[in-house]
């Protein structure tokens, strides 16, 4: 089972995101059940340089979440001018949920300071069958619409301020 990509609103980059966010789903759950692990949740951004960078929830007390590895992940070889055009949050599930998990909110925060008022945030939901995973529902949203209010400091608002 897979969504036809064609049916919904997405830009070919953002498919190419998805389809690679899916092969690489794959690729390390198998690694990950090869050493006892289990399935769990990712990230995976594209830069505004057209690359893409990977993450994993690390997920013992305290966790990491996924998005914010592939974030760190994209400074660390880009640098902190580096823009996320796009994010795929992928979540196990154990069947059909009505949504994705979308991202914390200090993740929203960390997606919005690296991001554009443009940048989306895809939810994945995968599951874990017999015959290997599947990939059965996506939404789009902007980070805008996931995080109306960002906390941004207004510079220079005291400057003009005569101290008493
Ligand atoms: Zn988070």
């Amino acid at each position: 089972m897979r969504i036809d990509l064609t049916s919904m609103d997405l830009t070919s980059e953002e498919k190419r995101l998805i389809e690679y966010a899916e092969e690489a789903i794959v690729k390390y759950n198998k690694m990950r059940h090869a050493k006892g692990d289990i399935d769990t949740l990712y990230g995976f951004v594209l830069s505004d340089s057209g690359a893409i960078y990977d993450g994993a929830c690390y997920e013992p007390n305290p966790t990491i979440c996924g998005e914010r590895h592939a974030i760190a992940t994209m400074v660390l070889y880009e640098s902190n001018k580096a823009k996320i055009k796009s994010i795929v949050v992928a979540d196990p599930v154990p069947d059909l949920q009505e949504h994705g998990t979308p991202p914390c909110g200090t993740c929203r925060q960390i997606i919005w300071t690296q991001g554009t008022s443009e940048t989306t945030v895809i939810l994945m939901q995968y599951i874990q069958g017999k015959d290997g995973w599947t990939f059965p529902k996506l939404e789009k949203y902007t980070i805008s619409e996931l995080f109306p209010h960002p906390y941004e400091p207004k510079e220079g608002l005291w400057d003009n301020v005569r101290l008493l």
